[in-house]
């Protein structure tokens, strides 16, 4: 049998650099995985692509879904080394001719690893001067840091075939972990929009004017089973004292909020749900510790 290449991969980089276009593009559709071999142990698998011999399999890196570079950097100093140990390949994103303090703090993260690093410049369509590109490859390069250095634009996809061919180079010799049997199902991008949007327009008519209407919700499982589709979702808030807002006392708001969601998801897809919801803090995570093992506060609304 021919030899087979696995690993794992992990994307860190500053907020908005575009990071989750990136793994949106690598992955074409989100996936959601339900059957875990046993073999592995990770929760945080965000999809996998398998292409003849090799297997690629991205991992959610924490901070990977906050905007706010005080969280990130915090994330970054308490779990880096874990993101490191843990994967096989590190995409590290910049963006246009950007090198900034951020970034240097990451990369004095990544520096004394063995893993292979890639080094993403994103959003080159955005770059005016093009002949800036080169000398600013070359002072990357200078850094003795990265096995890769990898102009591209995820918006045009330019480039994002080069970026797959580089991962898969550098994938080391092992079995692979998933078959496609695996995948359960893809949720496409505007289905996961459609869902978010319900559930986001549930908790502004209930709650209007005591939250700014730049809450945001974020799918994280969508998954079909023979006849109820399970679904996680986040609701992310500014503030503490909002977090409290949408829960409520004793849960009640959130409760409500799930039901009257879950019942418009289910009319939406005209399917049976089962909908569980967390409510997580966005920003001044800086106040409260332990951001990655918090969970938030969760709940469930199950087709009755
Ligand atoms: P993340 O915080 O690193 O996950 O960043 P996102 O993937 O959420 O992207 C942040 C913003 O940059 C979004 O508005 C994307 O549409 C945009 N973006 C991502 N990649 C590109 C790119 O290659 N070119 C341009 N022009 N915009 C991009
Ligand atoms: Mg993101």
């Amino acid at each position: 049998m021919d030899k087979q290449y696995c690993g794992y991969v992990s994307i860190i980089g500053k907020p908005n650099v575009g990071k989750s276009t990136i793994i949106n593009s690598l992955l074409d559709k989100k996936v959601s995985i339900t059957s875990r071999k046993s073999q592995t142990t990770r929760n945080n698998i965000i999809g996998f692509k398998t292409k003849k011999n090799k297997q690629m399999i991205l991992i959610d890196t924490p901070g990977m879904h906050i905007k706010s570079q005080r969280t990130m950097n915090k994330i970054l100093n308490k779990s880096a080394q874990s993101i490191i140990e843990d994967t096989d390949i590190i995409l590290l994103v910049l963006q246009r001719l950007a090198f900034e303090k951020e970034d240097e703090l990451i990369i004095q993260k990544i520096k004394n690893t063995n893993q292979k690093t890639i080094c993403i410049i994103n959003k080159i369509d955005q770059i005016e001067k093009k002949n800036k590109l080169l000398p600013f490859i070359e002072k990357l390069a200078s850094f003795n840091l990265f096995d890769e250095i990898l102009p591209i634009s995820a918006k045009t996809k330019d480039g994002i075939n080069q970026l797959e061919m580089l991962i898969m180079k550098y994938l080391p010799e092992n079995r692979h972990i998933y078959s496609e049997s695996d995948l359960m199902l893809m949720i496409d991008k505007d289905c996961e929009f459609m869902i978010s949007e319900l559930i986001r327009e549930k908790i502004i008519r209930k709650l209007g004017d005591e939250l700014p209407h730049d809450i945001f919700v974020e799918i994280d499982m969508f998954d079909e089973k023979n006849n109820l589709t399970e679904i996680h979702a986040t609701i992310f808030v500014n503030r503490k004292s909002q977090k409290q807002i949408v829960i409520g006392s004793n849960g009640q708001i959130l409760k409500s909020i799930g039901t009257e969601a879950r019942i418009e998801v289910e009319k939406y897809l005209d399917k049976k749900v089962f909908l569980k919801t967390w409510v997580k803090v966005k920003k001044n995570w800086n106040t409260d510790s332990g951001f990655i093992n918090s969970l938030g506060v969760g709940n469930n609304h199950e087709s009755k």
